[in-house]
């Protein structure tokens, strides 16, 4: 439909015509050049125009999440593989919440399933919310202690022991700064482990 010629003049007519004379919920039709060609006009509603959508709930899910920490005061953490949302950012492990299941329980399963280690899991040390455009998201991440089995990169690249004051080195979704913050507080905290 564009003018070969004019292009241009084209699309800033249609830009006027939505923004002064076919506007959203009250279009002039009456003053409106392009009336007599008009699908809505000539509907005899044309304020129902356009049809939006209704709009679709947003997933929620929520993670469990471990910070895991060893005898010599070292914390657990690995590498996304590359493909997906984040790939190839460090985090901390954990995975989707199963319906009906203990958010501790969530916790010591995906830490089987994606490290093949056993941890007692402790208290949490915070809860975070973050959305995305396609789905919401809350984090509950609890303090773990390693008990067994070295840790190994079954849904990850790589994993690593690494101090606290060493998890700046890494670069970790936005979401995570938090709970490295949190992570860093506990441990500042007289008698934390
Ligand atoms: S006639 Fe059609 S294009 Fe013109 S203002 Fe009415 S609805 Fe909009």
């Amino acid at each position: 439909m564009l003018d070969p010629r004019r292009p241009r003049a084209f699309n800033q007519a249609l830009m006027d015509l939505g923004a002064t004379v076919c506007t959203p919920r009250n279009p002039s039709c009456g003053a409106c050049p392009w009336q007599g060609y008009c699908a809505a006009y000539a509907a005899g509603d044309p304020a129902r125009f356009p049809v939006k959508d209704a709009p679709h709930p947003v997933p929620f899910q929520v993670i469990g999440v471990g910070v895991v920490l060893d005898g010599a005061g070292r914390v657990l953490i690995d590498q996304r593989l590359n493909e997906g949302l984040l790939g190839g950012l460090w985090e901390f492990p954990g995975g989707k919440q199963e319906e009906g299941e203990a958010i501790a329980a969530t916790i010591a399963r995906e830490l089987v399933e994606e490290l093949a280690i056993a941890v007692e899991v402790g208290q949490e040390l915070i809860v975070i919310e973050h959305a995305y455009s396609h789905k919401r998201l809350r984090f509950v991440v609890h303090l773990c202690t390693w008990l067994a089995g070295e840790p190994q990169a079954l849904a990850s690249q790589q994993v690593r022991w690494v101090r606290p004051a060493e998890l700046a080195d890494y670069p970790f979704p936005a979401a995570n700064a938090r709970i490295i913050a949190a992570l860093l507080e506990h441990l500042a905290r007289p008698g934390a482990a």
